[in-house]
């Protein structure tokens, strides 16, 4: 799932960074980490320690990394994919048990560990993931194309043939997606078994889901649309739940962000 959450153009930097983010813990250093000469022997396997022949200090594979003493450290993969999940700090902190504090020190590290070596990883990651638009991952941007057409489709869809008696003879009337059949003068509406029926407000939902793609929170978005924080909590919750219906799972994550 979080694979897609990333850019297609930064998926390589990505499987580095998990890659070294595995691999780190165990590797050997080729030289003291204090005083660069590579005259040490190994003290301990468990946990791997080093002791340096010249200037006699303890090393471990993590000595001068950020991750310097952020054990366990499998918790390092975890939290990099749950939080390009969007999963917040408190929420990580209640799956790993721990401190909010915790989880952000090793956050911290992580960004220091980007910034060192996959300096595009590190901007998408600080920067446009939060903010922008135009670098949406792929998936989620496809998606979200595809979503707004239905719901374009579903506004202004001109022939549906009626609930009751098939006839290809009906008439909308109103935004809501109400059709009147001509020939059996009966009354229905296309939204009227979904979950889109809870959402009033239809000239509403593409700002809102606009909105929502880009990770506004509930209350920047009650301001903007002028709705209550109430509302603005529902209607995600029905929108998020569509999502996941149609198969915009990825999409359904993305918008789904804790508030
Ligand atoms: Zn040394
Ligand atoms: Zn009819």
């Amino acid at each position: 799932m979080f694979y897609n959450l990333v850019p297609a153009e930064l998926q390589n930097d990505f499987d580095a960074l998990l890659n070294d983010l595995s691999y780190l813990p165990e590797q050997a250093k080729e030289s003291c980490p204090f005083c660069h000469h590579i005259d040490f022997q190994k003290i301990r396997q468990k946990p791997l320690t080093f002791r340096c022949k010249c200037c006699h200090k303890y090393f471990n594979p993590l000595t001068k990394t950020p991750f310097n003493r952020l054990v366990p450290t499998i918790w390092l993969g975890l939290i990099l994919t749950r939080r390009i999940e969007k999963a917040t700090l408190e929420t990580l902190a209640y799956e790993l048990n721990c401190t909010p504090e915790m989880v952000k020190r090793r956050e911290r590290a992580l960004i220091d560990y980007m910034q060192q070596h996959y300096p595009k990883f590190h901007q998408w990651y600080t920067q446009t993931r939060l903010h922008e638009n135009n670098m949406l991952p792929t998936t989620i941007k496809q998606q979200y194309v595809d979503l707004s057409k239905i719901i374009v489709q579903l506004l202004t869809i001109e022939k549906f043939p009626c609930a009751y008696c098939q006839s290809s003879n009906t008439v909308r009337i109103g935004q809501r997606a109400g059709f009147r059949c001509r020939s059996c003068r009966k009354t229905f509406n296309i939204l009227k078994d979904t979950p889109l029926n809870k959402i009033p407000h239809a000239e509403l939902w593409k700002s809102f889901i606009e909105l929502l793609v880009k990770n506004n929170t509930n209350k920047s978005i009650a301001q903007t649309l002028e709705l209550s924080l109430n509302t603005v909590s529902k209607w995600r919750k029905v929108w998020c739940e569509l999502m996941q219906n149609w198969g915009y799972e990825e999409l359904a994550v993305w918008c789904n962000k804790k508030q």
